[in-house]
C-alpha cells in the first residue's frame, strides 16, 4: 500500500520495526504448534511484556509504555501482517482500558502494571450460552453475602479463557433492576475455589486463540471486585470501553486486507497459465486493482479512526461503522484474492486459506454486525 498514513512517525517506524522483529521471532516460528495446543505458550506474554508492546498506549505511571493509541495500533498491524490470530492481546489491552478509564484508582494501580509485564493475562467474559448480542440477558449473579460477592453463572466464547489470570465478568449484581443492576466484576482466577474453565471450543478459525467456556460456583470475591468501586455502573461502563474494541477490529482488519492483497499480488506473479502469468490476465488485473481500491479507501478511513481515537473524539457510531464495513470488506475481499489462488487458495498451509477462516468472526464478535447497523440507524 502506498499511502502514508498521516499518524505515523519516525518514531513510530522504528517502533514498528523492533514489533516486525519480536513477532518475527517469538511468534511466526510457533503459529502451526499453537494451532494444535489451541493456545500460545505463556511465556509468550512475558517476553511481550519486557518488549513493551502489550499496553503500548497505557501511561507508563502504571507500567505501560506510555504512548498514543497509534502505537498500539503499530502492534495490532503487525501481528495482522504476520497473519497471527493466536496472540490475544486484543482483548488484554481492552480490559487494560477498561481499568484506565473506569477502574479505582487502587483497581488501576494494582492491576496495569502486571497486565503491561505480561505477569497477568486478561480476558473479558460478557457472552452467556443464553445471552451474546442481548446483554441485558446476561443471567451470571454476583450477590453481596457478609464480606464478599458471590459469583454464579457461566461463559462463553471467552477470548483468553483458558490463560486469563483477570477476567472482567458482566454480572448482575442487582437482577430485578434490568441494566441498572448490571457491574463489572473484577475475578482473580490463580486458585479461585470455584471457577473452572471449560474446554478451549473447536472454532472454524482462529485456532491457536484459546476460546473457552468459564463456570463460576459459589466464587467468593472480595468487596472491592466491583470496577470503579460502584455497582451497577457496568452497562455504562460496557457503552463507554466498546468503541475502543470495535475501532481494533477495523484496524486488524485493514492490515488483514492488505496483506491478503500482497500475497496475491506475489502468487498471480508467480503462478502461470495459459503460458503467462496469472497477473499478466485481465481479470486478474482488474480484480487486483479493485481490490487494491477498496483497501485504499479502507485505509483512509482506519486511519481517520486511529486520529480520531488519539485526538479523544471518537464516538459509538463512527467506531460502528469501522467494524462493521471494515469486517463485511476484510470477508469480501479475502474471498475474492482466495478465487486467484485457485485450488492452492482451498490449501490451509495456503496463508490466504487460513486467512479466510480467521476472517469470519471480525463480523460476529465485538458485536454482530447486525447490532452496529442498529446502532448507526439511531444517529439517523
Ligand atoms: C472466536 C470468538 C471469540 C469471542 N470472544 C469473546 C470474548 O472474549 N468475550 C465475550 O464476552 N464474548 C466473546 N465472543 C462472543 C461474541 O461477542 C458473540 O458471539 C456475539 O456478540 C454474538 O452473540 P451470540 O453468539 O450469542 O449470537 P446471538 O446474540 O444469538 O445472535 C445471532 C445472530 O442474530 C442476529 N441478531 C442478533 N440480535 C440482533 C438484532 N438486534 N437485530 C438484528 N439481528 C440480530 C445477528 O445476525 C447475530 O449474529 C466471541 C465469539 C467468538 C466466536
Amino acid at each position: 500500500m502506498n499511502i502514508i498514513s498521516p499518524w505515523m512517525t519516525p518514531e513510530l517506524e522504528g517502533f514498528r520495526d523492533a514489533v516486525h522483529r519480536f513477532v518475527n521471532a517469538e511468534i511466526v516460528p510457533h503459529q502451526d504448534a499453537w494451532k494444535k495446543q489451541q493456545h500460545v505458550d505463556r511465556g509468550l506474554w512475558n517476553k511481550a511484556g519486557e518488549m513493551g508492546m502489550l499496553l503500548a498506549d497505557i501511561p507508563e505511571s502504571y507500567g505501560g509504555s506510555g504512548g498514543t493509541f497509534a502505537h498500539q495500533c503499530v502492534v495490532f498491524e503487525e501481528l495482522s501482517h504476520a497473519g497471527d490470530t493466536a496472540f490475544g492481546l486484543h482483548v488484554h489491552a481492552i480490559v487494560a482500558h477498561y481499568l484506565l478509564n473506569q477502574g479505582t484508582e487502587a483497581q488501576k494501580q494494582k492491576y496495569l502494571p502486571k497486565l503491561a509485564s505480561g505477569e497477568m493475562v486478561a480476558a473479558i467474559a460478557m457472552t452467556e450460552p443464553g445471552a451474546g448480542s442481548d446483554l441485558k440477558g446476561v443471567r451470571t449473579t454476583a450477590l453481596k453475602d457478609g464480606d464478599a460477592y458471590v459469583l454464579n453463572g457461566s461463559k462463553t466464547f471467552i477470548s483468553n479463557g483458558n490463560l486469563a489470570d483477570l477476567i472482567v465478568v458482566v454480572a448482575k449484581t442487582e437482577p430485578e433492576a434490568g441494566a441498572k443492576g448490571v457491574s463489572l466484576m473484577l475475578l482473580e482466577t490463580r486458585n479461585c475455589e470455584g471457577f473452572r474453565v471449560g474446554r478451549i471450543l473447536e472454532k472454524l478459525g482462529q485456532k491457536g486463540q484459546d476460546t473457552c467456556e468459564l463456570f463460576f460456583d459459589n466464587v467468593r470475591m472480595p468487596l472491592d471486585s466491583v470496577l470503579g468501586g460502584v455497582e451497577g455502573k457496568g452497562f455504562a461502563q460496557l457503552m463507554n470501553e466498546l468503541p475502543y474494541e470495535r475501532t481494533i477490529i477495523g484496524v486488524a482488519g485493514v492490515a488483514s486486507i492488505e496483506r491478503a492483497l500482497q500475497l496475491t499480488i506475489d502468487y498471480t506473479r508467480e503462478r502461470k497459465a495459459f503460458g503467462q502469468p496469472l497477473i499478466e490476465m485481465q481479470n486478474t488485473r482488474f480484480v487486483l486493482a479493485e481490490v487494491k481500491t477498496e483497501a485504499t479507501v479502507a485505509r483512509i478511513f482506519i486511519d481517520r479512526c486511529i486520529v480520531d481515537m488519539m485526538e479523544g473524539r471518537m464516538d459509538t457510531v463512527l467506531a460502528s461503522m469501522a467494524k462493521y464495513w471494515i469486517s463485511d470488506l476484510q470477508c469480501a475481499l479475502i474471498d475474492k484474492c482466495l478465487q486467484l489462488f485457485g485450488g492452492y487458495g482451498y490449501m490451509l498451509e495456503y496463508p490466504i486459506a487460513q486467512m479466510y477462516a480467521d476472517a469470519r468472526v471480525q463480523r460476529i464478535y465485538g458485536g454482530a454486525n447486525e447490532i452496529m447497523k442498529e446502532i448507526i440507524s439511531r444517529s439517523l
